[in-house]
């Protein structure tokens, strides 16, 4: 792990909280150059299993080859983890030990310039994970109606000029690259402490992948994938993704979910799990400065009941 693009975030408190054990079934939901994978299929040897899933043929190269090493231990598969049951169904997997969510987008596909997520290196608006999928980017910007598009920017980027930046890219249509677009919205609403197109590009990648519709599937999916004392960690890199979590965390924490108001349980929710963390787990210095990726990561961790 000398190559600190490739450096996991959170490492120690991910293998921290899923206590990989031999015999244990372990899910890395995002594979990516596996590097959480890596360090679970190290703990729980020898006779650890895990699967990883990633939708990105090239992420899945790169696990393969740091993987290597654990062998038939080691199990990949190239599917989305809004599938997660349906994988696991098809494996024969009974309940599993430990699942683990590291969301985003990795460090690898920002550096790889092509793939379009860099509102700094010029590439096609692409910012699919999946190559085979069909929406890019570049269909929402240069097809949503303008007030679609404002809303999009506003939903997933928070992006208070949102309908500033619709109205200009609606106006220069078509728009084809990264930096196009970037210099456009710097034109439009001029800079500030960070790149005047952070918050779209945010926007634009989550819209392209459904990326938070993705994070409501397949929470339930992992918890009721769980055994008993099984654990679900879960880092997030952005309020929306995190506040999906929390609420998520929250509600199958308590058993009943009867509004204030209402003067006798009638909802009949039973708590499926235990929260671990209350507050979420944030990256120390150290890692900020070596991973700019670690800045804005958040673990929250539960246990199944
Ligand atoms: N933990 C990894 C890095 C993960 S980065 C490591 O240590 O190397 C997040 C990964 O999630 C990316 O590779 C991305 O392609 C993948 N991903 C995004 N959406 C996904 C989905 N719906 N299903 C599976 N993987 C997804």
């Amino acid at each position: 792990m000398d190559d600190p693009a490739h450096e996991p975030v959170l490492y120690k408190e991910i293998i921290h909280a899923l206590r990989p054990r031999s015999g244990g079934f372990y899910v890395d939901c995002t594979v990516g150059a596996g590097g959480h994978a890596f360090g679970i299929l190290a703990a729980c040897e020898p006779e650890g299993l895990l699967l990883g899933l990633d939708v990105d043929p090239a992420a899945l190269d790169l696990a393969r080859s740091r993987l290597a090493p654990f062998g038939e231990r080691a199990i990949l598969r190239r599917r989305s983890y809004a599938e997660l049951a349906a994988v696991l169904a098809e494996l024969e997997w009974g309940k599993v030990d430990g699942i683990v969510l590291d969301l985003g987008v990795s460090s690898m596909q920002v550096d790889r310039a092509e793939r379009g997520f860099s509102f700094n290196k010029e590439a096609p608006l692409d910012m699919r994970f999946d190559p085979t999928q069909e929406r890019t980017a570049a269909e929402l910007v240069n097809e949503l109606p303008e007030k679609d598009l404002a809303d999009l920017l506003y939903r997933y980027g928070e992006e208070r000029q949102s309908r500033r930046i619709a109205r200009a890219i609606a106006a220069n249509r078509p728009i084809r690259t990264t930096l196009e677009l970037a210099a456009l919205i710097a034109r439009t609403i001029g800079g500030g402490k960070i790149h005047p197109a952070t918050r779209s590009f945010q926007a634009l990648r989550i819209a392209t992948n459904r990326e938070l519709d993705n994070l409501e599937a397949v929470l339930p999916q992992a918890v009721a994938a769980l055994r008993p004392e099984g654990r679900l960690a879960v880092i997030a890199f952005h309020s929306l993704e995190d506040r999906i979590v929390k609420q998520f965390f929250r509600r199958e924490s308590k058993d009943c979910i009867c509004p204030p108001d209402r003067p006798v349980c009638t909802c009949g929710h039973t708590a499926s799990i235990v929260e671990v963390t209350r507050k979420p787990v944030q990256t120390g210095d150290d890692e900020v400065r070596s991973n700019p990726r670690a800045r804005s990561a958040r673990l929250r961790v539960a246990e199944r009941k």
